[in-house]
């Protein structure tokens, strides 16, 4: 287990024309914290100086009254989500670093593989790590590069020499500069927006709507946008022979009103839904999707297949998202906290239950519990997403084999498993056509098998020849059941 690198985070940066450029970045933060919710923070230049808060949990309004006193025209700022050892305000971000007379802040979202080689090489350079954050690692490797002399796009080759894994980031100096990159494979996603001579770099399209600026498109694979005094420049750093665009970020991570690769994520949802339609046969009173993700590809199986949609799931909507909580026992309660069955919705009545993907099962099992016990006459479970057979480690928290119930089961099992009456995934084809993306410009290891990088394949091929008594403590419910 390496701590503080399993993160799936968000990150936004802003070089301002003119005004106080705080609240932009806190309502940006606040557009993206369904990307993390452990910690935040923001780095400003205010014309003097690079400061940096970090606080633990949402963001709120203690993160909007100190970045308000901050002021300044460039910045950045982060969400963050990270399990074991991770949650712990050192390794929240962003990251600042003094070199010489200068400071840089880093914010990151995506993961590396090769850190452990990173952090040798640095230490065999005499650069020891303060954090276990793999953010950190990037920026030392960025500025050992940018000490000796190479300007930014020259220290980011630098970077994407050495590096293998998933790098979005922003980066702001205390010479008041912007920078932005973008991994070779474009694993997580980096959109750029403008308004008038501003500019504006995030994870998701929904922190630049939020701030009323445009979405130009996205930050190509390979390519780092630099902003300092009245120059913009885009740059290629590094070769790009393919593509690698996270799946999972459609199937569920991005918001739905964001744009991805030129995609909208409602769309596509709404076309998983409707690729699903195949898979109805029998008698259906009402298509129940579990909220929020589903919501939209419920929307398209009911458009095809004509079966009204019911909310028979209500969600507590104070309750964090279930999946990124780092520990089974914080998951399996926040289960029972955040979703209510609405009896009078679901009682006698056949229901098609239809969730984003399967990880590990249990959301899923409790709530066809749920609406068993509810009086609902029969639950068929319609996976949006197909099986999940192999980890992430690219930024997503899918860390083993062992934890995911379709590398481990066949589809009859993890029916039972589930206690539903029949359990339909959507196919690898179904998938690629919602996103409508070549399948060759998509990452889809975790459903294949198939990396996009070598240690990764590696890493992968190591996790499955482990025995599978090897489960993480708190599931043994589920893989006995
Ligand atoms: S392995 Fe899966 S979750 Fe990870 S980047 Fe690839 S598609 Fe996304």
């Amino acid at each position: 287990m390496r701590p503080g690198k399993r993160e799936a985070c968000g990150v936004m940066g802003i070089s301002l024309e003119r005004g106080n450029i705080s609240p932009l970045i806190y309502y940006g933060l606040m557009a993206l914290q369904h990307r993390g919710q452990e910690s935040c923070g923001i780095s400003v230049y205010d014309g003097r100086a690079l400061r940096t808060v970090r606080r633990y949990g949402l963001v709120g309004e203690e993160l909007q009254r100190v970045a308000r006193a901050l002021g300044g025209r460039v910045g950045i700022g982060h969400v963050r989500y990270s399990t074991l050892g991770g949650p712990s305000l050192i390794n929240a971000q962003p990251v600042p670093i003094r070199m010489g007379g200068e400071t840089f802040s880093i914010a990151h979202n995506g993961t590396i593989v090769n850190y452990e080689q990173l952090r040798d090489y640095l230490a065999g350079k005499g650069i020891g790590l303060r954090t276990k954050s793999d953010s950190e690692a990037i920026l030392r490797i960025f500025l050992d590069s940018y000490r000796r002399g190479c300007d930014v796009f020259g220290s980011l080759e630098s970077c994407s020499e050495r590096i293998e894994g998933g790098y979005s980031m922003v980066m702001a100096n205390s010479k008041g500069e912007l920078i932005a990159a973008r991994d070779p494979l474009g694993l997580r996603p980096l959109c750029m927006g403008n308004s008038g001579n501003s500019i504006a770099i995030a994870s998701e399209s929904v922190a630049l709507d939020i701030n009323s600026l445009t979405l130009i498109g996205d930050v190509e694979p390979g390519t780092a946008v630099f902003v300092g005094g009245n120059d913009v420049e885009v740059e290629r750093f590094a070769s790009c022979p393919r593509r690698a665009y996270c799946m999972f970020e459609y199937v569920y991570f991005s918001r739905p009103d964001s744009i991805l690769e030129g995609r909208s994520v409602y769309d596509v949802r709404l076309r998983l839904g409707r690729n699903l339609a195949d898979t109805i046969d029998g008698d259906i009173d009402s298509i129940v999707p579990v909220p929020d993700t589903s919501r939209t590809a419920a929307e398209g199986l009911s458009r095809m297949t004509g079966i009204p949609v019911a909310e028979g799931l209500i969600k507590n909507r104070y309750v964090h998202r279930t999946f990124i909580m780092p520990t089974q026992e914080a998951r399996e309660g926040a289960v029972r906290m955040k979703l209510n069955p609405l009896k009078s919705v679901i009682k006698g009545k056949r229901i098609v239950l239809v969730d984003d993907s399967i990880v590990r099962g249990t959301t899923l099992k409790n709530i066809v519990a749920m609406l068993k016990s509810s009086g609902a006459k029969e639950v068929h479970v319609r996976i949006t997403c197909p099986p999940i057979i192999s980890p992430c480690f690219y930024g997503i928290d899918i860390s083993s084999r062992s934890e995911l119930i379709a590398a481990n089961n066949s589809v009859e099992a993890i029916e039972r498993i589930l206690g539903a009456d029949s359990l339909v995934y959507q196919s690898l084809e179904g998938l690629i056509d919602a996103i409508g993306l070549p399948r060759g410009d998509l990452c889809n290891a975790c459903l294949t098998g198939e990396y996009p990088t070598p240690m990764a394949q590696e890493r992968a091929e190591e996790d499955a020849r482990r025995p599978p008594s090897q489960i993480p403590s708190g599931m043994e419910g589920i893989w006995r059941a």
